[in-house]
């Protein structure tokens, strides 16, 4: 199951959200799992699959070596 980045809007939470192609194209849209808001935006060219190249640039203000959700660090 291929796994999407979102961004909270509200929090600036950043989150993995594993969902089918099924699930995403009803328009489904997950909360943000810190403050429950719907204000989230997905993160794109961030799918996880292994061995493709992850092409995503700068991370947000939020992101550094303290980020508990950022598999970069
Ligand atoms: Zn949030």
């Amino acid at each position: 199951m291929p796994t999407y980045e979102y961004l909270c809007n509200d929090c600036k939470e950043k989150f993995e959200i594993e969902m089918t192609l099924a699930e995403k194209d009803t328009g489904k849209k997950p909360s943000c799992p810190k403050c429950k808001s719907k204000k989230v935006v997905q993160v794109l060219g961030n799918v996880n699959v292994i061995g493709s190249k992850r092409e995503s640039s700068t991370p947000p203000p939020s992101c550094g070596p303290s980020c508990p959700t950022c598999p970069r660090y």
